[in-house]
């Protein structure tokens, strides 16, 4: 298969892995229908947010970009996707927490500069940032969805942080946080059909799960195991095992551009 695709890559913030497998219908019901694949995927260590923003978008483990904390404000070292797509031509956008803004646009992020970003000298180049972290999920993909249809990116990516909000004010083994995993399953369930249309290959995946003490960042499974649901004809949906360092390879392999970064064998149809 020629690989020249769009791709929309959905991570929704801090989503556990069986949390995902129990509640999300929507994506369940594709699946029984074989319109998408379930993988699980261990995050890298540790399993924090800034740190595997960058694993996912650069393919580097935390140890190995210095992202190590979520405290380490400053630009990515490393090929993005973001930057390798821009600079092959390719149209870049993404509505996601501010720190994705500093990791490969700019740092520190300002608010009144940053928050609506449309710049094609940077390597995302339409933005819509937010500094809330109960900013409403139902908006965010709203600002994705405008994005989206008025600058038509073939990469683009969409993070939303109510999962991950509410498991860290009510962990996770509580209704709170099933229910904001379920939420996240209906809003996605508005925009599918409309995207697959569309020509995109769609990738539903998060950073890290969570625990029962209303947090991560160390090695348990709950906190180390996420999802990562394809959807799309460029996908193989066959068995094989995805690294979180592979996704920012596969990424790049679906939207047919040049680079050195690791990928799935098997992933994607061929
Ligand atoms: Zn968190």
């Amino acid at each position: 298969m020629n690989m020249n695709n769009k791709v929309i890559l959905v991570v929704l913030d801090g989503l556990n892995n069986q949390v995902a497998r129990d509640c999300m219908g929507y994506l369940n019901g594709l699946l029984e229908q074989q319109r998408a694949t379930f993988y699980t995927v261990q995050s890298e260590l540790p399993s924090m947010s800034r740190p595997l923003y960058e694993c996912i978008l650069t393919g580097v483990r935390p140890v190995d970009s210095g992202i190590v904390s979520n405290q380490i404000v400053r630009r990515s070292h490393h090929e993005s996707i973001f930057s390798l797509a821009t600079s092959q031509g390719k149209t870049t956008a993404a509505a996601a927490y501010h720190w994705v803004s500093e990791l490969y646009n700019r740092a520190p992020y300002e608010p009144i500069r940053d928050r609506f970003t449309h710049d094609t000298d940077l390597n995302i180049q339409h933005g819509c940032f937010y500094h809330w972290d109960n900013y409403p999920d139902e908006a965010l993909f709203l600002d994705a969805e405008h994005l989206r249809q008025t600058h038509q990116p073939d990469f683009l990516l969409i993070h939303p942080m109510n999962i991950d909000d509410t498991g860290h004010k009510f962990g996770l083994d509580s209704r709170q946080y099933r229910n904001s995993a379920r939420h996240a399953d209906i809003i996605v369930s508005h925009y599918i059909d409309t995207w697959l249309q569309d020509g995109y290959q769609l990738i539903i995946t998060s950073d890290h799960g969570m625990n029962n003490d209303l947090s991560h960042g160390g090695i348990l499974p709950e906190e180390r195991d996420v999802p990562f649901v394809v959807i799309g004809d460029a996908f193989s949906h066959q068995e094989c095992r995805i690294k979180q360092t592979d996704i920012c390879g596969n990424v790049c392999q679906l939207l047919g551009i040049q680079h050195e970064k690791d990928v799935t064998q098997g992933l994607l149809a061929v």
